[in-house]
């Protein structure tokens, strides 16, 4: 960390902000120029408050030349990380595919749509038992039931399965759940995070609906600070000014988590864009830009879906996808398990 000290400043104020970093246990280098004064702070920085920096009558400046986070850095751990769900590998040259309904509606709905999407080329099944809905009047997903009913897709069908936890209350019906998801609104609900942390468990991280990449990241640290080194992160799209799509697939963030992070990141293209027309083009960019996987909502009956339905697609549309994705997945070195 770099602070650059305002060309009009009292010794007494310098020897006081010197004296207060090094009680935050870093060393200082300084540099006295004609023009103005630099302090070169050596050591772990992570724990200093940035924002108090900026704040002081005689800072100019405050720069970052280290990330805040260590764990998730690839800095410290150049290897990509390889998360193993149940023999399915996310991360490195593997192309993991998570499909399944937005919500578990009944055992009918999610054994016929597991069964559907697996054929097709699905290895890990998806559906919310607790959603995270923006009107309380509105369905909030089978709970406990859909827990229960998810278990059972799991059975019938061999998938591993993934679910969004809301509270930390819940946390012992998640004991058979193979990859916890934290959703996009709970992204930095730091105890849920540290609670998640401590399950031993892959958790499957959405990133925030107004979240930089870098906040995203601080969120998977607070989850490995617990001990959890397996953690996929999901790019399921941010909120701009555009409301012709439900939210803007960040692309860009593919290419550039790969430089800051060994984590293995995937996309959501079905919330991302919030139409499902929209979600094979989509699919097949997060392919082109080096995406691990996806995640995709798929609907026996999209019209008639308790929860987006606008945004689902239909078995036979998801079928189509995977031969699309296919078709890609050797331009970008990667392999679809298909066991
Ligand atoms: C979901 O995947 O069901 C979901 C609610 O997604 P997000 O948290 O990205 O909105
Ligand atoms: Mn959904």
């Amino acid at each position: 960390m770099i602070i650059v000290i305002k060309k009009e400043h009292e010794q007494k104020q310098l020897d006081n902000l010197v004296k207060w970093v090094k009680a935050q246990g870093v060393e200082i280098d300084t540099s006295i120029g004609s023009n103005s004064t630099v302090l070169g702070l050596i050591g772990d920085t992570s724990k200093i408050d940035i924002d108090l920096l900026r704040s002081l009558d005689i800072v100019e400046d405050v720069k970052r030349i280290q990330e805040p986070y260590k764990c998730a850095n690839r800095k410290f751990h150049p290897d990509d990380t390889i998360v193993d769900v149940s023999g399915h590998k996310f991360g490195g040259n593997h192309f993991q595919i998570i499909a399944g309904p937005c919500s578990v509606e009944s055992e009918k709905q999610i054994i016929y749509v597991a069964e559907k999407v697996k054929a097709a080329g699905a290895t890990v099944l998806r559906g919310g038992a607790f959603k995270p809905r923006t009107s309380p009047y509105s369905f909030q997903g089978l709970r406990e039931n859909g827990l229960k009913l998810l278990l059972k897709a799991k059975e019938e069908t061999g998938m591993p399965i993934v679910t969004e936890i809301m509270s930390v209350r819940h946390i012992d019906l998640f004991k058979d759940v193979d990859i916890i998801q934290v959703g996009a609104r709970d992204m930095q609900n730091f105890e849920l995070l540290k609670e998640v942390g401590k399950l031993n468990k892959p958790v499957l991280l959405k990133r925030g609906l107004a979240n930089t990449v870098e906040e995203w990241l601080m969120s998977a640290e607070y989850i490995m600070s617990e001990g959890c080194k397996d953690i996929i992160l999901c790019e399921r799209g941010i909120r701009t000014f555009e409301p012709y799509t439900r939210n803007t697939l960040d692309l860009s963030a593919i290419p550039l988590l790969k430089e800051l992070t060994h984590l293995p990141v995937i996309v959501d293209p079905s919330h991302a864009s919030g139409i499902a027309r929209l979600v094979h083009p989509l699919s097949l960019a997060a392919v082109g830009a080096g995406a691990h996987g996806l995640m995709i909502e798929v609907h026996n009956d999209p019209p008639h879906a308790l929860c987006d339905g606008a945004q689902s697609i239909r078995p036979e549309q998801f079928e189509d996808l995977v031969k699309n994705i296919d078709v890609m997945l050797p331009i970008v070195g990667k392999e679809r398990d298909k066991s």
